[in-house]
This record gives C-alpha cells, sequence and structure tokens, in this order.
C-alpha cells in the first residue's frame, strides 16, 4: 500500500515506490495515458431517438475532423509534412459518402446505436481492404481502423489520448508504454514517465533512458491512485512518487534537481572528450539507436546497436524493401563512415506489431521472437537483408543477429544472407563484399560456446537485457521479480567474461549493447573483463566516458577480477563503485 499522509493545504500526500530506471527528476502534473480500447456490443436505440442518433453520427465526425486538423495543422508546424499527410488523408476518408451512407442507414433503418453502426461499417470496409492484394491499398485498412476508433471514442465521450500531442509539460502515468506510444513521444513535453509494469531493461525503460527522461517503472497502481492533473514529483533516484505534495517539500525537490542538474552539466562536458581510461587506453563508444533522428554521431566511434523493429512499429503496414532501404541508407549516410551495426528485425516478447498476426504463446520471451520469426518468415527475413545489403554501398555496415542460441541458428541464417548475395550478385545489384555479420550473445546457450560461435562469426556484442533475463530466470518486464534480475551479480560476469575471452583470443571484436554498457560502474567491469567496445543510449555516453576516465586499465581489470569472486550482487557493486579514483 502507498504510504499517506494529510496535508492540510493541498490534499492528500501520498509515497509510492518503483524501480528507477533512468535517472532524474521532475516536477509537473500528471498525465494519465491509456490506449482506447474499442469496445463496441450490439445495441439499439427507441423508437423517437432517430433524429438525435443522426445527430449524435454528424456531431461525431465534427468533432473527428476537428481533431484531426489540429493534427495535421501541429506536425506541418513542426515540419513532419509526412506525417501531416497521414491524418490529411483521415480526414479525406472521413468525409467518404459510401461510409456515411451504410452508416446512416444502419442508424435510420436498423435502429443501431451510431457506435454499432459505425463499427459495422468499418468492419465491413476494413474486410474488404484487407483482402486486397496490393499492400499500398492493404495497408489503408490500418487507416479505417484508426479512424474507426476515433469515431468511437468520440461517440463513447472519451477525450483523446495522444503521447505526441501535448499542450504543456506533464509526467506520463500509464499501466505500460508500447514501443509504438513511445516511438511518437512528444520529447520536449513528457518530463518524466511512470508506469505499473516494467523493469530496468524493459523497452519502455530504454527509450527513457535514450531520451533522457526521468523514469520509475513497476509502480502498483499508479493508474489508479494518480489523477489526470494532480501535481506530482517522481525522483527516479530514488525510484519515488510523490503526489499532491505540500509547498515545502516541492521547494526541496526543486533544490535537489538544480543539484541534480548541476552535477549532469558538469558532467556533460565528457561528452565531446575521446574516451580513454586514466592511463590512455581507448574504449570505442557506441550509440543505440532505433531510427535515424535526433541522433548526434559525432560523439562516438560506432553505432553499437541499431533496432531496426522501432522502424516497422513506428508504420501501419510491413516496410517495403525500398522503405527499409532508404532508411538503413540515411543511417549510415549519418554514420560518416562509423560502423553501424544493424541488428535484424527483434518482434516478440514484448514488442508486436500490429499488422502482423502472430499466434498467441504463454511464454512469448521463451517462444518465437527475433531470429526465430523470421526463420517463420523467410521473405521477411529475406526482405531486411536485400535492403540492408543493397544500403551497404553508403557506408560502413556491421549486420548482428538477435536471439541467437546455438551453431544451429548461426548457420541457418548465414545460408539466408549468402542466397541473398547470390541474388543481388546475379543481378548485378552492388553491395560492399566487406560487410560483417555477426550474433548477439543474449541467451546462455550461446555465451557457452562462444569459442565455437567465434569461429563462423565476424563479430559479437553482449546483449545484457536478455542474457540477464535468460540467466538469472526473471522476466524482465515483471516488476515482481526485478530484485532476482542481477545484471551484476558474479554468475553474469563470469558468462560475460567467458564471452569475451572467447572473442579476443580469436582476434574478432566484441561488444556489450545491453543497458549494461551504459552503466558507468558496470563499464569499468567490463573493461576489466576484457570488453573495448561499449555500446549505449546517447544519453549516458557522457557518465561513462567520465567514469572511464577515473580509472587505469590496471584498476579495471583487478576490480573484474575480485568481482567475480565475490558471492553477491550487492559485493559487485561496492567493488565497482570504488575502482579507481573519482572526482
Ligand atoms: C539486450 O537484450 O541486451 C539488447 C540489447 O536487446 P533488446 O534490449 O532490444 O532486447
Ligand atoms: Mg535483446
Amino acid at each position: 500500500m502507498p504510504a499517506t499522509q494529510r496535508n492540510g493545504r493541498e490534499g492528500l500526500q501520498m509515497l509510492l515506490k518503483g524501480n528507477p530506471v533512468s535517472g532524474g527528476i521532475a516536477i509537473g502534473k500528471v498525465y494519465l495515458y491509456k490506449a482506447f480500447s474499442c469496445d463496441v456490443h450490439e445495441a439499439y436505440y427507441e423508437k423517437g431517438e432517430k433524429t438525435q442518433k443522426l445527430a449524435e453520427w454528424e456531431s461525431a465526425k465534427e468533432a473527428a475532423r476537428a481533431e484531426l486538423t489540429a493534427i495535421a495543422d501541429s506536425f506541418t508546424r513542426d515540419g513532419a509534412a509526412d506525417k501531416a499527410k497521414i491524418f490529411t488523408a483521415h480526414i479525406d476518408m472521413l468525409s467518404d459518402e459510401e461510409i456515411d451512407e451504410m452508416v446512416r442507414e444502419g442508424i435510420e433503418n436498423d435502429c443501431a446505436m451510431p457506435d454499432y453502426a459505425v463499427d459495422k461499417t468499418f468492419a465491413e470496409f476494413i474486410r474488404i481492404m484487407g483482402k486486397v492484394k496490393n499492400p499500398l491499398i492493404a495497408a489503408r485498412a490500418a487507416d479505417l481502423r484508426d479512424i474507426r476508433n476515433r469515431l468511437i471514442r468520440i461517440l463513447h465521450g472519451e477525450p483523446e489520448r495522444n503521447l505526441s500531442l501535448l499542450s504543456e509539460q506533464v509526467i506520463v502515468v500509464a499501466h505500460d508504454l508500447l514501443p509504438s506510444d513511445t516511438a511518437t513521444i512528444d520529447r520536449s513535453r513528457v518530463i518524466g514517465i511512470i508506469t505499473e509494469v516494467g523493469g530496468p531493461t524493459s523497452h519502455s525503460a530504454i527509450i527513457a533512458r535514450s531520451y533522457g527522461i526521468p523514469a520509475v517503472l513497476g509502480v502498483p497502481d499508479a493508474t489508479k491512485v494518480l489523477c489526470d492533473g494532480a501535481l506530482a514529483i517522481l525522483d527516479a533516484a530514488e525510484g519515488a512518487v510523490r503526489i499532491c505534495p505540500d509547498g515545502e517539500t516541492v521547494a526541496a525537490f526543486q533544490a535537489k534537481k538544480a543539484e541534480y542538474d548541476r552535477i549532469q552539466a558538469e558532467t556533460a562536458a565528457f561528452l565531446t572528450a575521446e574516451s580513454l581510461t586514466k592511463d590512455g587506453v581507448k574504449i570505442d563508444i557506441g550509440v543505440n539507436i532505433g531510427s535515424d533522428q535526433n541522433v548526434e554521431y559525432e560523439n562516438c566511434d560506432f553505432v553499437g546497436l541499431f533496432r531496426t523493429e522501432f522502424l516497422f512499429m513506428q508504420n501501419d503496414h510491413l516496410p517495403t524493401e525500398e522503405e527499409q532501404f532508404e532508411a538503413y541508407k540515411r543511417v549510415l549516410e549519418k554514420a560518416g563512415g562509423k560502423p553501424v551495426t544493424l541488428r535484424t528485425l527483434d518482434i516478440g516478447g514484448d514488442k508486436s506489431l500490429p499488422y502482423l498476426e502472430l499466434p498467441k504463446e504463454e511464454n512469448p520471451f521463451l517462444g518465437k521472437r527475433a531470429i526465430r520469426l523470421c526463420f517463420d518468415l523467410p521473405e521477411l527475413f529475406e526482405t531486411q537483408i536485400r535492403a540492408a545489403l543493397r544500403a551497404s554501398v553508403f557506408g560502413k555496415l556491421w549486420i548482428m543477429l538477435p536471439m541467437i542460441g546455438g551453431m544451429e541458428d548461426i548457420r541457418r541464417a548465414k545460408e539466408t544472407v549468402v542466397k541473398v548475395k547470390a541474388e543481388l550478385d546475379a543481378r548485378q545489384i552492388p553491395y560492399d563484399k566487406d560487410v560483417r555479420l555477426g550474433i548477439m550473445i543474449e541467451i546462455p546457450s550461446v555465451a557457452l560456446i562462444a569459442d565455437l560461435a567465434a569461429g563462423e562469426v565476424d563479430f559479437a556484442s553482449l546483449g545484457t537485457n536478455d542474457l540477464c533475463q535468460y540467466t538469472c530466470a526473471a522476466d524482465r518486464m515483471n516488476p515482481g521479480v526485478s530484485e532476482y534480475c542481477r545484471s551484476l551479480s558474479p554468475a553474469m560476469l563470469r558468462i560475460m567474461g567467458m564471452a569475451a575471452s572467447a572473442f579476443n583470443q580469436a582476434g574478432k571484436p566484441i561488444s556489450v549493447c545491453g543497458e549494461l554498457g551504459g552503466n558507468p560502474d558496470a563499464a569499468v567491469l567490463l573493461v576489466g573483463l576484457g570488453i573495448r567496445k561499449l555500446s549505449m543510449s546517447a544519453s549516458c555516453i557522457a557518465g561513462v566516458k567520465r567514469r572511464l576516465s577515473q580509472i587505469t586499465l590496471d584498476q579495471a581489470q583487478k576490480a573484474a577480477a575480485q568481482a567475480v569472486n565475490l558471492p553477491t550482487q550487492e559485493e559487485v557493486l561496492r567493488c565497482a563503485s570504488e575502482a579507481g579514483d573519482r572526482n
């Protein structure tokens, strides 16, 4: 139960606890975010209400048009013409006479309630669209679904909730944020994130960190206890949320925030520095990205993880080969010759695609995820590899395969790459012959045979988020078991150390691209274990460079050698934080 305390002036103060996943302090109004669930029942109105029901339909259309115009205008103002176009197309569809006629007929002739008439009409159009072979036309079914949901929401009297269209700075409170919600989040107005589920390596946490938005996840009942518009303080260092704080508490946290911002500003000075240990050993710093937007490549040496699934999640259809090619080309060009590690599609687990029907699984994180799904959908996999290879001539491409469990998976994926290359050769389509092919080490079964894997691939990257989830048998999304997800346990250090040694011995690069790579103290131990490449969210780069400048290689190695023999994670953390000289 949350702790409460009566506050004479402002109401009931409360303290909620959760997982601190992205540092910082936010003080602001709560914005309750709930994705609309389009629940419609077959229902009919009483005789004599026809005029009123027809009027409800007319005003719902008007309200939808007004909302859509506001969205399109705001995108146009922000220079996002592409996005604006989607919504002007929705306005056009809203004026479709056939749709209007069918809805009116349902209301007038069958006495259907307006929401039911809308649902029935759109279901018919969506069905017809869905059958069309041309993917561009089929994709319009997703637009129709969007318009239907908007109309039904308006008819149900529910306000619009959209994280990309906020009028003021807010702390977003949600049960969970889907990657598709966070992909379009308004970064200038969302000053904090609170969710009921999710741990430090869930995707909402990763996004929050990459955007530098303070976040506390796994706060039980947050959406029930926090109400829209209430004042809240989110302290992401402490993992605490204070609701309806009194003036004194607000003042105290304003001071704490000022101090936090001061330290951040001091650390920011390291952002542009070269990443060297105190004794001058170069550690390559990579950045993890989800798209080509808002990425500054100047402060890093490579792109250690390009999560291509974001391109798929931001779309309402499977991106075509051409769309993928353009997106990959943009990233490669912007990276200006620095290696770009493009990870092939990692869907499944907590990431789904609205337009791709996948069988329901009891344990999706242990199911058909990432490369396993790609094996089931060879056309999708080949299209992505083809798009990536074609784009490779515009930069330095490394292709990375996620969720590799053993040599079988490596060989099977390689067959696809070989096949696609042969096709491109036959069609005389150019691609870079030096594209490297590597794997994520995020399943213990492949970490344990890292020496064999190193003989078969060009490089590897430790996906510490999943490696921890699968090594510790603790769901990365379940806040109830986050204490068991011990990413810096001696067991994790040993398994990572094993993989690092195997690849180092084979003379093949190995990096870390999971969230541990962006944790300054963990970086010390990883360097000590033999890792020379760390990739992270952009917001972590300055902190890691600063910490690395405080240790010598010898100190890092000694700390790592000591840490692997410590009994608990707590002791490992202490050992890491004490290494070198903090300044
Ligand atoms: C990981 O598992 O560590 C990783 C980088 O991949 P993701 O977080 O996207 O699963
Ligand atoms: Mg992973």
